[in-house]
């Protein structure tokens, strides 16, 4: 195989979409499977749409995800710049080869013409293309229209009678019919190539390889190619990778859930577990294991084991990863993602003394087995951080009522206040000793412990609760509860 080199090229006319981030995790883990290079280039031609904030984010987005590139936008390189509204001047030389060798032509049609010719084919029931009537003109026409005022597009003279076909690593071979295909456009009047020209010249000035990106631009790709022969360029190998489906079958949009990347970001979504969840889009292991980090993907992802059909995306198995992610992470770097969220909710203020942080670990960890995404943190440590505990719901105020809660309470609030320490073991072992001594079991002693110190009839294991609350809160709630009951 030759040098492998890929790129990511994103548009960056909008948000970072998990289709797009899917596509440029391919080419990277590809690039680092075969110890390639993998560039990111802007396609930025798009001067109404694309803007600067947008190229930021996805380039964070990137980042974020791991995928560091070996050449490119920001990081420079041999092959720069990397940005297309920077290459006007290498995409003008090449728009001359063509008009030179003929494969290329001037324009003049107006956008009332166009607009007519379309409406006419529609009428026929055509399919709408351009029908070349700029193809043969004169140098003295072309001088007469623009001495009328008229500035031209370049268009590529596409091949009449022509069948290009495609070898696609993925989807096999793909033949188009170039009758289909009408003369295209290359440079638009105000000097701006198009994504077809522009797209094959850095393709090849880049030297790379593989284009490996998503299923939509497989129509793309016979005008490409005919651009690449008329420069005399050899194409590289191509790779359209399938659409990404909601549950539905349907083509993943908005309605089927968040489909920008910073917006799991911001859900609190783990960048190892979208790198596990959008590898799998698509793509499958050679093994049963579905749980692969990102080494592990690096070792063995290969294009003959991306899927044809499409891939349907399911929030339950990414809910599923990140879950997994987030209980088998180390505990600090849980604890550090997770303290915005918390500072957000007015829980802690940063920056935090070492205590304060060796503390919040303990909370973190109480609960982080059943967080799906580090937001839904602050729904479940409430009680650690307020003053006043409050009875939450019918079943909880039931449990109060029990005839032994006053005899548990008070049990409890002895053995506490007569010890020095505080600690896991010794917690488990206070409230064995309870039971036994009132004769009761289980939930009986650990449910009205539980409302009291919480409030709740669910939660963190009790005796990491009674651990993290200390010695002065825990005697503190078990009193309020206390006289609550004799009130
Ligand atoms: N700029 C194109 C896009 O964002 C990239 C197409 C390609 O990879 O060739 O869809």
């Amino acid at each position: 195989m030759l040098p492998v080199r890929v790129r990511f090229a994103p548009s960056p006319t909008g948000p970072f979409h998990i289709g797009g981030a899917r596509s440029a995790l391919f080419n990277w883990l590809f690039a680092r499977h075969y110890g390639g290079k993998f560039i990111v280039r802007v396609e930025d031609t798009d001067l109404e749409r694309s803007t600067r904030e947008s190229e930021e984010n996805i380039l964070a987005a990137l980042k974020w995800l791991g995928m560091d590139w070996d050449e490119g936008i920001k990081v420079g390189g041999a092959n720069g710049p990397y940005r297309q509204t920077e290459r006007l001047d290498i995409y003008r030389q090449y728009i001359d080869q063509l008009l030179q060798n003929g494969s290329a032509y001037r324009c003049y049609c107006t956008e009332e013409e166009l607009a007519k010719e379309r409406e006419r084919l529609l009428s026929k029931g055509e399919m709408p293309r351009y029908l070349g009537r700029c193809r043969n003109l004169s140098p003295e026409d072309c001088s007469q229209m623009e001495a009328d005022g008229r500035v031209p597009v370049i268009r590529f003279r596409v091949p009449e009678d022509k069948v290009v076909l495609i070898k696609d690593l993925v989807r096999g071979d793909v033949c188009f019919d170039c009758s289909g295909i009408g003369d295209f456009i290359i440079l638009k009047s105000d000097g701006i190539p198009t994504y077809n020209f522009a797209v094959v010249v850095d393709d090849h000035l880049m030297s790379i390889s593989h284009v490996i990106r998503a299923e939509e631009h497989l129509p793309n790709t016979p005008r490409q190619v005919l651009v690449y022969e008329a420069l005399g360029w050899t194409p590289p190998e191509f790779a359209h990778v399938s659409l990404i489906l909601g549950k539905d079958r349907t083509k993943m949009s908005k309605r089927h859930g968040a489909t920008a990347v910073e917006q799991y970001q911001a859900k609190g979504y783990l960048p190892e577990a979208l790198d596990n969840f959008l590898a799998l889009l698509g793509w499958s292991p050679g093994g049963e294991e579905e749980i692969l980090t990102i080494e592990q993907l690096k070792q063995q992802f290969t294009l003959d084991r991306v899927a044809k059909s499409p891939a349907v995306f399911d929030l339950e198995k990414l809910n599923w990863l990140n879950g997994h992610y987030i209980r088998q992470s180390p505990l600090n770097q849980i604890t550090d993602l997770a303290i915005p969220y918390l500072e957000k909710a007015g829980y802690i203020c940063t920056p935090l003394s070492q205590e304060q942080y060796e503390w919040l670990k303990m909370v973190v960890d109480s609960v982080r087995e059943y967080l799906v995404c580090l937001e839904e943190i602050t729904g479940h440590v409430r009680t650690f951080f307020v003053e006043e505990v409050e009875i939450e719901g019918e079943a909880a105020r039931e449990i109060m009522s029990g005839e032994q809660v006053p005899a548990v309470l008070d049990a409890m609030q002895k053995r506490v206040s007569a010890s020095n320490e505080i600690t896991y073991t010794g917690i488990k072992g206070m409230l064995k000793e309870i039971g036994k001594e009132l004769g009761i079991k289980g939930k009986q002693i650990f449910m009205p412990v539980r409302v009291a110190l919480t409030g709740s009839t669910h939660g963190p294991d009790l005796s990491q609760v009674v651990v993290i609350l200390g010695k002065n809160k825990v005697l503190s709630r078990l009193s309020n509860a206390l006289n609550s009951l004799s009130s």
